[in-house]
């Protein structure tokens, strides 16, 4: 067959320079598109949903407080190594986690974030995220505390009314004693005051409405879910054990603040602790409790959603995140 060259490269010529403007076409259309969106601005709706046998746990967020966690930690230097060989910077934003447990029978919320105690801003999410995960605020039945402190009560009451009208409110009668007692109040040292104040401004109006329910140590409280003394914290400072089918989630409150420190190092304490001896010895009770029986545990103040593992060491202890479930959802 002959070949015409003259026109094989008129048609090689023509294509390069179809494939040419093709090119220059992209380029242009790619920078265009990304310059023309503007950036978001928002997070992904905070809360994060697995299942515990029978039980539906869905972890609320409340948002962040952003704190410089080595001046309030026993032994700064050792927080700043730490988050520093970590590639964190300081001041961290701390993660505020509530859980929300339905049995099947009853919805059951484990603290309740710091409502408008903190000012807003990055916390006080836990109304908006709790309606993004598909339940109302009234559909509560009852709320567990952990401890009585802003971040972890305060979001109980808003303006001086009920957030959660239909919830009873459980709590270790050792921490109801002291927090909204007026003479302890009128005792305390200048720099508690305002937590007495909160502590009673947002707990007090479910006394008034007859739905608080103190308890003491280690109580079944519903079935399937019992309460562990973990004082220290605050007096009456808890932790919960939730179960269904062999299935366990310990949910320890305030044991961790700083998780890149503590786990090594339990006897890393925080300034807010009432009594950092007995703290320490809560912390370690329930390391050993969550490694040995290998319990998922749900952290308030661990990074959202704050859930995973305690693994031991030949040196102490590790936290090992759980993996992202979808499946595990259905
Ligand atoms: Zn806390």
């Amino acid at each position: 067959m002959k070949v015409d060259s003259t026109r094989v490269i008129k048609q090689v010529g023509k294509v390069a320079i179809i494939v040419a403007t093709a090119l220059v076409a992209m380029t242009t259309v790619t920078q265009n598109s990304y310059a023309q969106a503007p950036m978001a601005k928002f997070q992904a709706p905070g809360f994060y949903r697995t299942m515990l046998g029978d039980f539906e746990v869905t972890v609320v967020s409340d948002g962040t407080a952003l704190r410089h966690v080595d001046e309030i930690m026993s032994k700064p230097e050792k927080v700043r190594e730490a988050y520093s060989r970590n590639g964190e910077e300081l001041p961290t934003e701390l993660s505020i986690n509530t859980f929300l447990i339905n049995t099947g029978s009853k919805l059951i919320l484990v603290d309740t974030g710091a409502g408008e105690l903190f000012g807003g801003g990055s916390s006080g999410r836990l109304v908006n995220n709790l309606r993004a995960a598909g339940y109302q605020p009234e559909q509560v039945d009852a709320i567990l505390l952990t401890h009585i402190h802003g971040d972890h009560s305060g979001g109980l009451s808003v303006g001086g009314k009920r957030v959660f009208p239909n919830a009873d409110v459980y709590v270790d009668k050792n921490d109801s004693d002291y927090w909204l007692s007026e003479e302890k109040a009128n005792a305390a040292p200048s720099s508690k005051r305002t937590t007495f104040m909160q502590s009673r401004a947002t707990v007090n109006p479910y006394v008034d409405a007859k739905k608080l329910k103190p308890f003491v140590g280690a109580q079944e409280l519903f079935p399937g879910i019992s309460s562990i003394p973990a004082y220290g914290h605050t007096p009456g400072h808890t932790a919960y054990l939730i179960g269904s089918r062999g299935k366990k989630l310990l949910l320890w409150g305030d044991v961790i603040h700083a998780g890149d420190v503590q786990f090594k190092d339990p006897d890393v304490t925080i300034a807010y602790d009432f009594d950092p001896v007995a703290a320490v010895k809560s912390r370690q009770h329930l390391f050993q409790l969550a490694a040995t029986n290998a319990y998922l545990v749900g952290g308030a103040h661990i990074s959202f959603p704050g859930l995973g593992h305690v693994a031991s060491t030949s040196t102490g202890y590790e936290w090992v995140t759980a993996p992202y479930q979808i499946q595990g959802t259905l």
